[in-house]
């Protein structure tokens, strides 16, 4: 509704200024604008006695969109939406994560210990940071994780050794 009255108001303001501007005394009324056909037909001046040709011709060169007759009722239209092609399929790769016991898809990672996996990478680049003052790049050196209650080994000498005040997760396993 405002929308209209700010379009009436609008259009009495263009009215005005066009009246003051070239002194038309007619009033002015908005004209019906209609879209002419993208390719008219060939102008033909010797024949001049076949009209009905003509107009068929004219109407031939217009592109006709399709258009449905009849309007589909709502019982058509519910079997439609909710036909059994549209159904939610069933998944039975649907499995018990060996960890957490929730239920994740077969053959992908649990999301639960994935989070925990993330959460504890986290922690141990922060660790890292801390530690070096800078941020965690590429290593130059091989990086260890120690746990509560591990020591470093003869084969971890030269090794970037992080220590955790933690237990060790037991999705977390020592590489041999
Ligand atoms: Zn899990």
């Amino acid at each position: 509704m405002a929308l209209v009255q700010r379009l009436r108001l609008s259009w009495s303001a263009l009215e005005c200024a066009l009246l003051q501007a070239f002194g038309v005394q007619r009033r002015l009324v908005p004209a019906l604008v209609i879209e002419a056909p993208v390719s008219f037909p060939p102008y033909e001046s010797e024949s001049c006695d076949n009209d009905q040709s003509d107009s068929s011709s004219f109407l031939d060169s217009i592109f006709w969109m399709a258009a449905p007759k009849k309007r589909r009722t709502i019982e058509v239209n519910r079997c439609r939406r909710r036909s059994v092609q549209k159904l939610e399929k069933v998944k039975n790769n649907i499995e018990v994560c060996q960890d957490c016991g929730r239920l994740k898809l077969k053959h992908v990672l649990c999301a639960f210990c994935y989070q925990k996996v993330v959460h504890e990478t986290a922690l141990i680049r922060a660790q890292i940071q801390a530690l070096e003052g800078r941020p965690h790049n590429t290593p130059p050196v091989e990086n260890v994780v120690l746990y509560a209650g591990e020591k470093a080994t003869e084969a971890d000498e030269g090794k970037r050794i992080i220590e955790r005040n933690r237990k060790r997760p037991a999705w977390f396993t020592v590489d041999s």
